[in-house]
């Protein structure tokens, strides 16, 4: 299954990550996470002045000069997770990626085809040979013609609960009103913009898991798994 192409999109803290990562494990294929990519250049963004983090108002010029030479994206082994963190001009920001002021920041900055056409670009030479990866836009435009679509969703509040939780068990903090406002805010920009909004592709399947577990999670798209490719699809598993 090695040359299998996975496509996870869906809204914001919907889960695509715990989900794709288990999979990739699963699978034994490489797990990309595309938001992390859009994170990179947002956080360069920020700590270069290219987007006022209060109108979100973003310099052009500047970011074309930093996309042109100026981000370095690249992955470190992390013998925790077994899995790899981003680093960000040979700095590891896995961590930092996450924290609201990037979030705040990263569907602006998506906006932008040149943006979206540099991340695309790494997408593509690090994804073609078999791959899991989520984000937004994976189905319908980057892999439009990958094995497997799955598109989630799940009620924005579990959401913004899943995120805050999370951002509490690595120590930051926030309110519920905050993350729900940028878990919304996200939603609304990444479906309505001009270059791949977010929408399901017609030949996605939809997981709705509102109120499922991550191992009923698993446990469906062993179903779905079997049901395209039958039982020998985990033969080679060790
Ligand atoms: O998945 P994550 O929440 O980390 O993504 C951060 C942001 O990156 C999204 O809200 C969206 O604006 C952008 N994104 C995107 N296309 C993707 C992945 C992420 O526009 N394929």
């Amino acid at each position: 299954m090695s040359q299998l192409i996975i496509a996870i999109d869906g809204f914001s803290s919907t889960g695509k990550s715990t989900f794709a990562k288990l999979i990739s494990k699963k699978l034994g294929i490489p797990y990309l996470d595309s938001g992390a990519m859009y994170r990179c250049v947002t956080l360069h963004s920020l700590e270069n002045g290219i987007i006022d983090p209060v109108t979100h108002e973003i310099d052009q010029a500047l970011l074309d000069g930093a996309l042109a030479g100026g981000i370095a994206i690249s992955w470190l082994p992390n013998p925790d997770t077994g899995l790899f963190d981003i680093c960000l001009n040979g700095v590891n920001v896995e961590q930092r990626i996450r924290m609201l002021d990037v979030s705040d920041n990263v569907s602006p900055i998506a906006t932008v085809p040149a943006v979206r056409n540099f991340v695309d670009a790494i997408l593509h030479e690090r994804g073609s040979q078999g791959c899991v990866m989520d984000g937004r836009d994976i189905g319908t435009a980057v892999f439009p013609d990958a094995d497997i679509k799955i598109y989630m969703v799940a009620d924005a509040a579990i959401r913004a609960q899943r995120r805050l939780d999370e951002m509490k068990a690595k120590g930051q903090d926030a309110s519920f009103e905050e993350v729900l406002k940028n878990v919304q805010e996200r939603d609304y920009i990444d479906s309505h913009r001009e270059m791949n909004p977010l929408r399901k592709a017609v030949d996605a399947i939809e997981l709705d898991n509102s109120h499922m577990t991550i191992d009923e999670q698993m446990i469906w798209f062993d179903g779905l798994l079997k049901g395209r490719f039958g039982d020998a699809v985990y033969a080679s598993e060790s």
